[in-house]
């Protein structure tokens, strides 16, 4: 299974705000042997999103999109997902109950809260809409397409509800070595034509080592391409205690 990410933000296109929702959604992915094939930043801007929500949908087996669903005037994102699969924008009537429901809730603890709860219900019409258990406005999927929230928390609380529904067969084996970068060339380049994998090689510095990555969608043969090259190239699976 192969995915792309859009990460939709101008403060994250501004280095204000650390694209975290990226890092965290790459890594639980590929944990669930899903490729994730794109990551991309787009700003706060109905247009361009809709344009690389439509274009990755063709693409990829699916596309996770997060930030810019609540209520406030940037966040354009449901209407951008709309706009992408000439859909209308329409009022969900299972995601205005939930967002009635949590602002019952909190009507205690936020006494003055105004809050639009139809707008904060609306998602593409059509679409199967995530409720928010982390938070107030819900995510939605459209066909392949997952729209969840900006506010880290709340996107992971969200995603933990479709997570099984991304599963992909690669997986990885990490091997460490001493070895300068420039000593592994031969055997990386060898290992490359020899096994149907990628391999990366990741210097780490302060650790004094480099920290080779194989992927490969059988487990056989990333086995054995780890094995071959940890004995090529004396690498351990496990960093080198200095302790
Ligand atoms: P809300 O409903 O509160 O408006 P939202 O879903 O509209 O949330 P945003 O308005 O885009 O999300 O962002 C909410 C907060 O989450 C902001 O502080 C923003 O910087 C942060 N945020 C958004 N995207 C990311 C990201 N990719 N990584 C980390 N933080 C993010
Ligand atoms: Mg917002």
């Amino acid at each position: 299974m192969q995915v792309a990410l859009v990460t939709v933000g101008d403060e994250l296109l501004a280095g204000d705000t650390v694209n975290t929702n990226a890092s965290w959604l790459a890594a639980r992915l590929a944990e669930r042997g899903v490729s994730v094939r794109r990551v991309l930043v787009v700003p706060d801007e109905r247009a361009e999103i809709a344009e690389r929500v439509r274009a990755y949908n063709e693409a990829y087996d699916a596309v996770l999109v997060t930030g810019g669903l609540g209520g406030t005037p940037d966040d354009v994102t449901m209407a951008a997902v709309a706009d992408a699969f000439d859909r209308d924008l329409a009022v969900d009537d299972l995601a205005l109950a939930d967002v009635e429901e949590t602002l019952e809730a909190i009507a205690g603890e936020y006494p003055d809260l105004e809050v639009d709860a139809e707008a904060e219900a609306t998602v593409p019409a059509g679409s199967r809409p995530l409720l928010n258990r982390a938070g107030l406005a819900p995510g939605c999927v459209v066909e392949n397409v997952y729209v969840l929230p900006g506010i880290p928390d709340e996107m992971k609380t969200m995603f933990e509800t479709v997570e099984d529904e991304f599963e992909g067969d690669a997986v990885s084996r990490f091997l460490y070595t001493e070895k300068p970068e420039a000593n592994l060339v031969d055997a990386l380049t060898d290992a490359g034509a020899k096994f149907d994998v990628t391999i990366g090689c990741y210097p780490d510095r302060d650790a004094g080592h480099n920290r080779l990555k194989v992927t490969g969608d059988d487990p056989d043969q990333v086995d054995t391409a780890a094995a071959w090259l940890a004995a090529e190239v004396d690498a351990n699976d496990e960093p080198a205690d200095d302790g």
